[in-house]
């Protein structure tokens, strides 16, 4: 066996085999896969194999597409059949809220250049009677999309893997990861079988390799520990079941009809497809509990789980309901095996948090409809430093070291029984609230709050009434407007004209500082650092040259910067600084790195009238010009005392008005707040959350991280020229320049429907050509329509340029409108007083 390769990949299910097969296609030579059993030997082998394109989200969509397209091309590059059954894909629906929910998706398949049609109920009777359409208000239909032999295709890819040369060893099992600073030691095992049980033998053997890929499917657990890590990859039971055959199904075929698609009936969280004359129907049911949350016991192989029929009843019933011939077909076989999911049910997939050369492809629910995906994307990043698409949805770094097994376990069986939900661009799921909050929470709760989670904390998304029963946010989800969006309207509006008061406590900060700091983030960042005591906006690029990072950096000192960036991201923030900064020190000197998110707390106060109130409660010799432009000019820096509280305040907006971010030491907060919203009584001051604050940036046009910002377009595509200082040379430079202008950020004003507005993943045309996408939509206070920012090809990216924009199956007027529409000229926020 060899001991030395450039890749090792462990784990051989469909993921590790889609990595090892990409790996070499993208020319890696040395590259080995290991495998603890058989091949498929994990979820892999149980797997209904079905390939839905249908996902909500861009970089899935990406890789599910991929993977589509690919496992049609694996027979003829080395002969095996992967068993693809293109039979199409019928996602019924049973709700008008249902079909609004495929025609927001239907805009993002476009997007991607996914074929889909919308079908009536009568023409799915038309076309397959067995199909009770009694009760339906249409479906999506892919004809693109089908099932597959999970097996054959893993073992296809092997197979092709092993023609570029990859070498696949089963039976050894990696037992410890050691990293000398260049390359990975990996202990090896050799598994015999022991009474039917896979046994570890005296037999080992260390491996270097440069890279290692995890992809270990249920034993992500395992593989977390070994490596030190957190992984919040944990299973949960999923079953399916086989019927006996059907006699209208099989007379069905006997006419000589095609097969039928797979048939989703969302609304009863089930699909089915046929098999050899029966179907199968899947669940994802209520109350399927997690598996394995500290590690797979070693008796547990190829193995299942007892049937629990009683759990799966409603949606048998449901099937039968669907599909009234199989009433009288009994049950042929069952299949309950570990699914593994993630919180929010994407797979974590790229570098692993802290470690170098070591990748993570864990927590795969479809794991074989991604894995051809997930393959070549990894490869990518991993032979070219960076993906075609934006991977960041899937880091394994959206979740930081607050993770645990408990909040992980939970939280995937509530996405479990979450798959089939409306999934609601306003949706927030319920697991685990309350889990990282602010301390002024309680007063926020009491004043109306409505919150929503990102990266486990708690943040308000707008204010609703205080006396709200607990389904009031749920019960007003929609995929137009819903009942949040006049609250809304009013938070947004008292910011334009009064004065508002966000909590931004999630916000990511760092602490930059060390004799090595300034000349380490001059060559991090591409804007001109800040002098002491001012702000920048700033960027930092991948090697690639798009946006990894966008920072506020504040200069505390010669050698000390404060760092805010996205709340969401601490995690990945921290670990791209800390690896660029290990990675520089020797040449620029010590550079010491601090992650203080959890020190500070952040308000932001914004609005014409809110320099008034702090003029209130300021504490200074002058009280009535320490605001001032000139002792507090706009893009500034200052520790001012807001009554007892000392305040790092920051004259910034992100909502494009006369504000000041006021951080302050946490424990204090909520004196601070009690102070600032008793100060703003009698002006009016209204507690404002997240979803004003994402109308009021885009009619500023400020991009956000995530949207506008992220790993398939550089800071020149998203059109901020005066952000990057192309006098310096700066990490990503020449790669951005390389790259040109592909596509490029606009902002738009959409005279759409009049009970909704884009949500950011909405088709933009020109005439009938799609020409780009939306990243970003909302509502304008200021215009009174429509607002949304997004990417269109360079030559329509000006002024006064008409185009459509996609919205429930229809197309809408849109104009791209000046940067900053509201306010160019920075008038309201540089206001003197
Ligand atoms: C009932 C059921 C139905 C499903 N239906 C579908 C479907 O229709 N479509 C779909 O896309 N997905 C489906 N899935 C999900 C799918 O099975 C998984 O997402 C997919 O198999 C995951 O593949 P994987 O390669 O990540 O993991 P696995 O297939 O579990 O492979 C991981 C491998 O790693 C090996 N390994 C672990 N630790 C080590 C180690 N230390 N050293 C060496 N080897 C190690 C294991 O032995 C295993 O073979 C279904 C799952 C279930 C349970």
């Amino acid at each position: 066996m060899k001991t030395h390769v450039k890749a090792l990949v462990v784990g051989g299910g469909a993921v590790g085999a889609g990595i090892a097969y990409h790996l070499a296609k993208y020319g890696w030579k040395d590259v080995m896969l290991l495998e603890r059993d058989e091949l498929t030997s994990g979820s892999t082998w149980h797997a209904a194999g079905l390939l839905p394109l249908f996902n909500m989200g861009y970089a899935t969509t990406h890789l599910h597409d991929y993977s589509v397209d690919f496992y049609k091309s694996l027979e003829a590059e080395t002969g095996l059949n992967a068993g693809f059954s293109v039979v199409g894909n019928l996602r019924m629906a049973q709700t008008k809220d249902r079909m609004d929910e495929y025609m927001l998706y239907g805009s993002t398949a476009e997007t991607v250049g996914i074929e889909y049609h919308h079908m009536t109920p009568a023409q799915i009777k038309e076309r397959w009677p067995l199909i009770n359409t009694s009760d339906l208000e249409g479906a999506i239909y892919h004809p693109g999309d089908g099932y597959i032999n999970p097996a054959d295709v893993t073992m296809a890819m092997a197979k092709g893997a092993r023609q570029r040369g990859v070498t696949i060893e089963r039976k050894w099992q990696v037992d410890g990861y050691e990293w000398t600073g260049s390359e990975w030691k990996v202990t090896c095992t050799k598994m015999v079988e022991k009474g039917g049980n896979l046994v570890p033998s005296e037999e080992q053997t260390v491996i270097t390799a440069e890279h290692v890929v995890t992809a270990t499917g249920n034993h992500a657990q395992r593989t977390a520990q070994m490596l030190g890590i957190k992984i919040p990859a944990i299973p949960v039971e999923h079953q399916f079941i086989v019927t006996d055959a059907d006699p209208a199904l099989v007379k069905w075929r006997a006419d000589g009809n095609p097969e039928h698609p797979v048939i989703r009936d969302a609304d009863a969280q089930s699909y089915v497809r046929e098999e050899r004359g029966g179907w199968i129907l899947g669940v994802y049911e209520k109350n399927a509990p997690a598996r394995f949350e500290y590690g797979v016991p070693d008796s547990f192989r190829a193995d299942l789980f007892p049937l629990d029929l009683e759990r799966i009843e409603e949606q048998y019933m449901a099937m039968i309901h669907r599909m009234p011939s199989c009433e009288e077909s009994g049950l042929k076989d069952d299949f309950n095996g570990p699914i593994c999911y993630t919180p929010d049910g994407n797979p974590l997939v790229g570098p692993a948090p802290g470690l170098r050369n070591m990748w993570l492809a864990e927590g795969f629910s479809f794991g074989i409809t991604a894995a051809g995906g997930v393959g070549n994307y990894l490869a990518q990043m991993m032979v070219e430093g960076e993906a075609e698409i934006d991977m960041a949805s899937l880091d394994p770094k959206r979740y930081g070291s607050w993770m645990t097994t408990e909040y992980g376990a939970r939280k995937n069986e509530e996405c479990y029984d979450h798959v089939y939900i409306l999934h609601h661009p306003d949706e927030e799921r319920p697991a685990c609230a309350g889990l990282r909050t602010s301390p002024a929470y309680d007063r926020q709760k009491a004043a109306g709050a409505q919150f929503g989670r990102v990266n486990g904390w708690d943040r308000p998304n707008y204010f609703g009434p205080k006396d709200a029963d607990e389904n009031f946010d749920h019960d007003g989800r929609s995929f137009r407007r819903g009942t949040w969006w006049p609250y809304a309207v009013e938070e947004a509006k008292a910011i334009r004209e009064g004065v508002g008061l966000v909590d931004a406590t999630a916000f990511t900060k760092h602490v930059v500082k060390g004799p090595g700091a300034t000349q380490f983030l001059d060559w991090f960042t591409c804007n001109k650092l800040p002098k002491i005591g001012r702000i920048n906006l700033t960027y930092a690029l991948t090697s690639h040259g798009t946006t990894r990072t966008e920072y506020t950096i504040v200069r505390n000192g010669e050698n000390e910067y404060y760092l805010v960036s996205a709340g969401a991201w601490t995690a990945y923030d921290a670990d791209y600084l800390r690896k660029a900064a290990e990675d520089k020190m020797e040449e620029f000197g010590y550079i010491e790195i601090q992650d203080v998110t959890t020190q500070w707390g952040v308000f932001a106060i914004a609005g014409p009238k809110s320099r008034e109130v702090l003029n209130k409660i300021i504490k200074d010799a002058d009280p009535e010009t320490a605001l001032s432009n000139k002792r507090f000019p706009w893009l500034s820096a200052k520790q001012i005392e807001l009554g007892m509280c000392p305040v790092n305040a920051i004259r910034v907006a992100y909502t494009g008005e006369l504000g000041w971010e006021l951080h302050h030491p946490i424990e204090m907060q909520n004196y601070l707040y009690d102070l600032l919203m008793e100060a703003g009584a009698d002006v009016g001051m209204k507690l404002v959350g997240g979803r004003a604050q994402n109308w009021l940036r885009q009619e500023k046009s400020y991009r956000a991280f995530g949207t506008e910002l992220g790993r398939d377009a550089t800071p020149q595509e998203a059109d901020l020229p005066r952000f990057i200082d192309l006098e310096k040379d700066f990490h990503g430079k020449e790669a951005m320049l390389k790259t040109g202008v592909r596509s490029k950020c606009v902002t738009l004003l959409i005279d759409g429907p009049d009970d909704a507005d884009p949500w950011g993943r909405e088709a933009l045309y020109d005439g009938d050509t799609k020409v780009g996408r939306l990243t970003s939509g909302g509502y304008s206070v200021a215009f009174g329509k429509s607002i949304g920012m997004g990417y269109v090809t360079p030559e329509l990216a000006n002024v006064g340029q008409k185009l459509k924009v996609k919205m429930f199956a229809q197309l809408w007027d849109a104009e791209i409108v000046e940067d900053s529409p509201y306010d160019p000229t920075n008038a309201t926020i540089r206001v003197n007083g």
